[in-house]
């Protein structure tokens, strides 16, 4: 069975209110913000300021180095964010929970800010695809710097694996096939068994 969720126009603002105001609370003694109850502190950050965390990598390790350590960062951030929201989610039916989690992650980044997308999950083959049509916010920042030949969004990659493998209980990683900052009219994410650099 193939299931499609999409966040529309109207959503991504209903998403915005929850995601980015109802869910933050802020505590003035510290002059520090929490979001859905968990532990951590949470801060809003420029995306141009997360692309900048690759660009820098690249410039230290190299660039497949470069881009496991901001899939890795992002990886952590996807899961746990999937964590917090199991908790939010009560209209989960309890023998389709898996499936209801992974969809709500669309409507997460959308009201986080982070990029409008729809999530294709193929419960047959496994295979799962996370498409921006418009590119994510990291992807728009990239762009604004130029034209790149290689993705800039391996923290999306990272987040959108981690969510995935805790909504699903998989063990996928996922790749970022096309992205704004190359060109393309899309940022496209879709699920791999291994992660590894193909030969040029
Ligand atoms: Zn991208």
């Amino acid at each position: 069975m193939k299931h499609r969720f999409t966040v529309s126009e109207k959503d991504s603002e209903v998403q915005f209110h929850r995601v980015s105001q109802d869910l933050l609370t802020h505590n003035p003694k510290q002059g520090v913000n929490y979001w859905g109850g968990a532990e951590y502190p949470t801060m809003l950050i420029w995306a141009g300021r997360i692309y900048d965390f690759l660009r820098v990598l690249e410039g230290v390790v190299g660039h497949y180095p470069a881009r496991m350590q901001s899939y890795l960062v992002g990886y952590t951030s996807g899961w746990n964010g999937a964590e917090v929201n199991a908790r939010l989610l009560t209209d989960a039916p309890a023998n389709d929970g898996k499936t209801r989690l992974l969809s709500s992650g669309s409507g997460i980044l959308s009201g986080a800010g982070w990029g409008r997308c729809e999530i294709e999950y193929d419960d047959a083959t496994g295979q799962v695809y996370w498409i921006f049509p418009g590119g994510t916010a990291i992807g728009l920042a990239a762009r604004q710097e130029g034209r790149r030949d290689k993705p800039a969004c391996p923290f999306v990659a990272g987040f959108v694996a981690g969510w995935t493998n805790r909504s699903l209980g998989m063990k996928i990683e996922f790749q970022e096939s096309k992205c704004v900052s190359m060109g393309d009219p899309k940022c496209i994410f879709e699920s791999v068994e291994f992660l590894r650099p193909k030969a040029e």
